[in-house]
Order: C-alpha cells, then sequence, then structure tokens
C-alpha cells in the first residue's frame, strides 16, 4: 500500500511526525519513505510493506497528512500501474520531459571514436532541432579481441561537444560503477554542459549490483534496456530493482530478442510489447530499431527496415527512440553496417513525425469511442 501525502507534507511537518506515531502501532508493518522533490515542491510518499491487506483505505485516507491511498499489487510495486491507478513516473531531467505521452529522439553514434565524427554528428543533430543523442564510450563486447570504447579519455570532448551544440540529454551505457562516478567527474569539469542518461545494456539487465548502484544514485536519469534472453517479466523486475534503490527516473527499453533461428533480422523485434509495458507499469517507453534490425536492408517500398520498424514502434506510442547514426558508417568503429548515415537524419525524422502524428490521430478515435465498450 502506498500513501501519498499532501504536497509539502515533508518529514520535518507536524502530520508526518503524528502519521509516523500512528503507523508505528502496526507491528507487523515496516514503512519507507521516498521523498520527490520538484522545483516548486516536494511530494512524500509512504510505502507500506508487510500485512496490508488488514488495512482499510478509508481509515489510512483519514491520517494526517494523506492525500491518496493506492492498494499495490505484488508485482511491480513502484513501477506498476496498479488497479486504475493514473500517477505517472514522467520526469524533467536537464530541461527535456520524459512521459507515457511524449517523444523523444536519441540518434547519435553507437560508439565514439574521434572528436570530429562526434562534433560532425551533434552539428548536423542542433541543426534538425534535436536536443538529445547516443554516444558510446563503454561498449561491452561479445569478442575481448574488438575496440572496447575510448572510455573515460573521450568525455571531456564529447560533453564539451555537446555542449556547444545545445544537447541537454546523451544517452550513455555504464557498465560498472566506476563509470557512473567518471561521467560524473567529467561532467563536473565541463561546468555540466550536457546531461547524461545512464544506459544499462541488454547484457546487464539482469547485473543485479549495478542495477543497486545505477539506483542508488538519484542525480541521472536511467534508461534499462531489456534483456535479449529473459522474459519480460523479468526485465520489469530489473527496473523495479533501480526504482527500490531510489531513483524514478527510469526509462525502459525495447531492443528485440534473440531467437538465433536464421531470422532476417540481428534480433526479433518486439516492439508490439510497447503498449504493453505502458499498461503494466508507468514508465516511458523506448525502442531501439538499430540494435533489433541491425542492418540497413531496405523493402521493395524503398523504406528500410529499420524506419519500418521505427514507425510501428512510434505508431504503437513509443516515448523514445534510440537509434545509431554515423557521419562515415564504413568507418564506425562498432556496428557500422547499422548505422544510418547524417543525410538521411531529416528523411528519418520525417517519417517518425508521420507515424507520431498517426499515433496520435488513433488516440482521438480511441478518445471518441472507447467510451461505447465498456471494459476498454
Ligand atoms: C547499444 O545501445 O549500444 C547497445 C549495445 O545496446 P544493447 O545493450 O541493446 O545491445
Ligand atoms: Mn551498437
Amino acid at each position: 500500500m502506498i500513501l501519498i501525502l499532501r504536497p509539502n507534507v515533508t518529514r520535518e511537518s507536524d502530520d508526518f511526525r503524528q502519521l509516523s506515531a500512528h503507523l508505528a502501532q502496526f507491528s507487523n508493518i515496516r514503512s519507507r519513505i521516498h521523498e520527490e522533490r520538484g522545483e516548486q515542491q516536494t511530494l512524500t510518499e509512504v510505502y507500506l510493506i508487510g500485512n496490508t491487506a488488514a488495512l482499510d483505505i478509508d481509515d489510512m485516507r483519514a491520517l494526517p497528512g494523506v492525500e491518496r491511498v493506492v492498494r499495490v499489487s505484488e508485482e511491480y510495486r513502484i513501477l506498476g500501474r496498479h488497479h486504475d491507478e493514473q500517477r505517472s513516473c514522467e520526469f524533467v531531467y536537464n530541461g527535456v520531459r520524459f512521459g507515457q505521452d511524449n517523444l523523444n529522439v536519441f540518434a547519435g553514434l553507437c560508439a565514439v571514436d574521434t572528436p570530429e565524427h562526434v562534433e560532425l554528428m551533434l552539428r548536423a543533430l542542433q541543426a534538425h532541432g534535436q536536443q538529445c543523442t547516443r554516444m558510446g564510450a563503454y561498449k561491452p563486447r561479445t569478442n575481448p579481441y574488438s575496440f572496447q570504447g575510448h572510455g573515460k579519455q573521450c568525455l571531456p570532448y564529447v560533453f564539451d561537444l555537446a555542449g556547444k551544440y545545445g544537447i541537454k540529454v546523451i544517452a550513455m551505457e555504464v557498465t560498472h560503477e566506476s563509470h557512473v562516478d567518471e561521467i560524473r567527474n567529467a561532467l563536473h569539469a565541463t561546468g555540466q554542459a550536457t546531461g547524461v542518461m545512464l544506459q544499462i545494456g541488454t547484457r546487464n539487465t539482469q547485473n543485479f549490483e549495478l542495477l543497486k548502484i545505477v539506483g542508488r544514485q538519484l542525480e541521472f536519469p536511467v534508461l534499462l534496456k531489456r534483456g535479449f534472453g529473459i522474459t519480460l517479466e523479468e526485465s520489469l523486475n530489473a527496473a523495479e530493482y533501480l526504482a527500490s534503490e531510489g531513483n524514478r527516473m527510469i526509462v525502459f527499453g525495447l531492443r528485440g530478442m534473440k531467437t538465433n533461428m536464421g531470422d532476417p533480422h540481428r534480433n526479433f523485434v518486439d516492439f508490439a510489447h510497447v503498449p504493453v509495458v505502458k499498461r503494466l507499469t508507468r514508465m516511458p517507453v523506448c525502442i531501439d530499431p538499430s540494435h533489433s534490425v541491425g542492418s540497413r536492408e531496405a523493402s521493395p517500398d524503398h523504406v528500410m527496415d529499420m524506419m519500418h520498424v521505427t514507425a510501428q514502434g512510434v505508431i504503437a506510442g513509443a516515448n523514445m527512440i534510440l537509434v545509431d547514426f554515423h557521419p562515415a558508417p564504413s568507418k564506425a568503429l562498432v556496428d557500422g553496417p547499422q548505422a544510418l548515415y547524417l543525410e538521411e537524419l531529416p528523411w528519418y525524422l520525417e517519417d517518425v513525425a508521420i507515424a507520431r502524428e498517426a499515433y496520435e490521430k488513433r488516440i482521438s478515435a480511441a478518445r471518441k469511442s472507447a467510451k461505447n465498450f465498456p471494459g476498454i
């Protein structure tokens, strides 16, 4: 059960003290406090853990400081969408809003290679009105002899250039807690020229110690990729690990599943799960067409498979797109064959806008009609 307190009822207030005294009477129930500090107000949530079935919702609602009471199901206690609960998990980071109702595009380099390529990429993004990107510095590779990313050595120029071209958020994978410190220090050294969304890759979805460390820091939002060989439920529980440590700025990423049956794509595209994740949880959902399709193959209609699947994810309500571009894909050190050319950026963005508009029209149609069909 979650008690949502009235805005600005904080740990220091009288209401909170009285509430705590009341809760202390329940010997078989523990409480855990979560504070969300916004610019205008602080929102406090009290998580009651234990035998809460015996508690009466109306009694709890009448306690000092309590505004609302949510009875949570066992699944995804913090991130889940319990019953018909409308609380959102939206957040604003470095001026960019992430929610289940909007869309941010993160086009960029799979792996940082040279400052020149970083600059060409960022300049193109700025020219097309973009404020987010992806830049891999720490690359977990299947083969130990493959390029492993430039690591902390590239962070100063990546962050400086991002600041120069007005980029607000960079999605960057981390595979070890030291990477979080390196990113924090490098951002500090550049006077916080930009912001970073820490990415947990598919190979680390169930690296629970990494999840706990990344979940415990409250400075950076987190993009958690779905594990490519585990169930959706297991991946959503991995997101819950992050939340249970305190971080609520979480985006869930779909990136295709391993099937190894000679499929035409690198992974089996799972973007049909966009609405499923939005129904089960309150997290914004990201799609990664590059790592799921893995090539620039096009069909006879001249549309690349990568653009087709992007449109499929967006028309189903995706909230973020992570996509590989490169100024010279043949020279890319990682995943060149799946990178789109910078010259294709306006075409890609136009295609995304078409799909988004179609999604918005579908939502209006659903609003009009769904009321006639009880149960939807
Ligand atoms: C990536 O986005 O660069 C990446 C390695 O993705 P994934 O973890 O989904 O393979
Ligand atoms: Mn890649």
